[in-house]
C-alpha cells in the first residue's frame, strides 16, 4: 500500500498535491497520478516511474480547480505501468477514484460488470471498484454518496480511498 492525499480548499489543487505525493515518495512506489476537478471537469494525469516525471505531464494539462486528489501507487493487481496507475475512472468518465489495498471479491465484481458491458481501461482491483459505484450510480439512481456507501457495502478487502464526481465538482468522498 502506498499513498494518498486529497485537497479541498481555497488555492489552486494541482501544486499542494504533488507536494503531498513528493512528501510521500519514501514509502516507494511504481507509478503516481492525480486528479483535479473544476465545474464538472475532472482532469487527469498519471505515468509510471517518479513524481518529478508526473509533474512535467501536470504542467502540459489544464489542471484547474481548488479540488484535487493524488496517489502514490504500489502494485498489487496488474503490471507498473500507466494504464494501471491511479487514479481509476469509470467508462463515463464522471468518477475519479485512488485507492491503496486490494479488494479481494474484485473479479466477481468485475465478471458482473463485463456482463452488463462495461467496458475496463485497466488490470486494476481499483478500476473494479469505480466503475462499480458509477454502475449503481446509473442503475439506482443514487447521489454520489449514496453510490459510494452502496458500493463499499458489497467490497471485501482492505482499502483506503478518495472519490471524485463531476455531477458534484465540490466534494471528495473519502472512506
Ligand atoms: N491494489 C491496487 C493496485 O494494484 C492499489 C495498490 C496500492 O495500494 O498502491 O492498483
Amino acid at each position: 500500500m502506498c499513498g494518498i492525499v486529497g485537497y479541498i480548499g481555497g488555492k489552486e489543487a494541482k501544486s499542494i498535491v504533488l507536494n503531498g505525493l513528493k512528501r510521500l515518495e519514501y514509502r516507494g512506489y511504481d507509478s503516481s497520478g492525480i486528479s483535479t476537478v473544476e465545474e464538472k471537469l475532472i482532469v487527469t494525469s498519471k505515468c509510471k516511474g517518479k513524481i518529478s516525471a508526473l509533474s512535467s505531464k501536470v504542467d502540459n494539462k489544464n489542471h484547474k480547480g481548488t479540488i484535487g486528489i493524488g496517489h502514490t501507487r504500489w502494485a498489487t493487481h496488474g503490471k507498473p505501468n500507466q494504464a494501471n496507475a491511479h487514479p481509476h475512472h469509470d467508462q463515463d468518465n464522471k468518477f475519479s477514484l485512488i485507492h491503496n489495498g486490494i479488494i479481494e471479491n474484485h473479479f466477481t465484481i468485475k465478471q458482473f460488470l463485463l456482463d452488463k458491458g462495461v467496458v475496463f481501461n485497466s488490470e486494476t482491483d481499483s478500476e473494479v471498484l469505480v466503475q462499480f459505484i458509477s454502475y449503481l450510480y446509473k442503475e439506482h439512481k443514487l447521489t454520489f454518496f449514496d453510490a459510494v456507501k452502496l458500493a463499499l457495502k458489497e467490497v471485501v478487502g482492505a482499502y483506503g480511498i478518495l472519490v471524485l464526481c463531476n455531477d458534484e465538482p465540490n466534494k471528495i468522498i473519502a472512506a
